[in-house]
């Protein structure tokens, strides 16, 4: 039954095979906070390390709260499988680590999260892998910077501060060309976006921003659209196409197909070898904040939606706000692009240029209702002046080149009643 339900906001509440708890028939997820498995024998044992059969081993790999917020989400994306990780930079890092290796590269859109920047230019690096950055306003740029040894592409498919949505199947079509899988951090657009339909391999989200909706709980995934064909493409990808020593020489894109039924390798690699090797499981007692969370996503996302486009035509009769950026405030081609990917809304976050860094921090510091946070998708909206936080130790050309001018103001605007949000931001400007 739930493999055929399509709807985000049945998905949310009864995707995945649960039904209710086998043990209890708990109709909530229970959690499981356990560390391990008792083995029903020696020979069980034996054939869930040996990868003959699959099952409960140990926390760190796997965990039945965590399975079913994993399948939730592979469903919700459409996808085949799904491995639930500590937090998202956790995610784009093994995203990453699960196609390359010293001496190879991948291809990395320019719009990205401040984090996957730090973590790409700098750590991956140290690690020998060399991420190359592509303006995505042209997806011809990617094919200019593929060489013999990229591994993958990867972009965001709303990302902040331009809020220009990503070319999805331009780039994906690029990719299949080569053999290159593009993987998209949708953590800004669940539900609205779908990059697995577009053609993007694999997919991954901060799990603590509009999933989970809440601020509770940090947490990532990775969700593995079972289309990419791995063997096809073996000399570009040899991570899937030779004998892993660290695995009884497994050769995982050969082998988890014949052994699964599924062309999951991506999913079922970065959990028996990254999660197993690097740790960053999710809790599952975080995994059950998620889920909770993830029961309402379909419906807050209508909200947030729709409050965003009542915000920005507000902003937009504002004279004292210079500039206000929203993916369908674009023009041309980029605003094309919000219309293509995007369904049922444009997302939460909205952009505003006040003018100048002390207009805008003025205006952070007015807010009676709006929380000042570094964070976005809570159902609460959130805001925060770049240039005064995260990015205060860049001069104006720096800002500049990291989207954000001096006064320019994110806001990630929640579910309250529109009414409410826009008198806070009125009063705010008013001072
Ligand atoms: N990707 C995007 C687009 C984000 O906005 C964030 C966090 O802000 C991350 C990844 C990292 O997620 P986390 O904070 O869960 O590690």
């Amino acid at each position: 039954m739930t493999k055929k339900i399509k709807h985000p906001e049945t998905i949310g509440l009864h995707g995945g095979d649960y039904r209710a708890d086998p043990a209890t028939t708990s109709v909530a997820v229970p959690i499981y906070q356990t560390t391990s498995y008792q083995f029903k024998n020696a020979e069980t044992a034996a054939n869930l390390f040996g990868l003959k059969e699959f099952g409960n081993i140990y926390t760190r790999i796997m965990n039945p709260t965590c399975d079913v917020l994993e399948k939730r989400v592979a469903a919700l994306e459409g996808g085949m499988a799904a491995v639930a990780v500590g937090s998202g930079q956790a995610a784009s890092a093994f995203c990453v680590q699960n196609v390359a290796q010293a001496g190879d590269n991948i291809v990395s859109s320019t719009d990205l999260y401040g984090g996957t920047v730090n973590l790409f230019k700098n750590t991956l690096r140290m690690q020998g892998i060399e991420v190359r950055f592509a303006d995505p306003t042209d997806p011809k740029n990617f094919e200019k910077l593929t060489d013999e040894k990229t591994r993958a592409y990867y972009g965001e498919s709303c990302p902040n501060p331009y809020l220009r949505v990503f070319p999805i199947k331009e780039v994906a079509d690029i990719g299949k060309k080569h053999g290159i899988p593009l993987i998209i951090d949708n953590t800004a657009a669940p539900v609205i976006c779908k990059p697995l339909e577009h053609g993007a391999a694999v997919v991954m989200h901060s799990l603590t921003k509009y999933i989970a909706g809440h601020g509770t709980s940090i947490g990532g995934i990775i969700v593995d659209g079972g289309t990419f064909d791995w063997v096809k493409n073996a000399k570009r990808q040899p991570l899937f196409n030779e004998p892993d020593p660290s695995y009884n020489g497994a050769v995982w894109g050969r082998d988890v197909p014949k052994l699964t039924g599924a062309n999951i390798p991506f999913a079922i690699r970065a959990r028996v070898v990254l999660l197993r090797d690097l740790g960053a499981p999710l809790s599952p007692f975080n995994a059950f904040q998620i889920i909770q969370g993830l029961e309402t996503v379909a419906l807050r996302m209508k909200q947030h939606c729709a409050n965003a486009e009542k915000v920005v035509k507000f902003l937009e009769s504002q004279k004292k706000v210079k500039n206000v950026i929203y993916p369908t405030n674009h023009q041309g081609e980029i605003r094309e692009r919000a219309k293509r990917y995007m369904n049922g809304g444009y997302g939460s976050l909205v952009g505003m240029d006040l003018g100048s860094k002390e207009a805008g921090a003025k205006f952070i510091d007015n807010l009676k209702l709006l929380y000042h946070v570094a964070n976005i998708g809570d159902a609460r909206s959130l805001a925060i002046h770049p240039a005064s936080t995260t990015h205060s130790q860049l001069n104006d050309k720096q800002l500049a080149e990291a989207g954000v001018t001096p006064g320019y103001v994110r806001l990630s605007i929640g579910i309250e009643h529109p009414d409410d949000i826009i008198a806070d931001i009125e009063q705010a400007l008013a001072a």
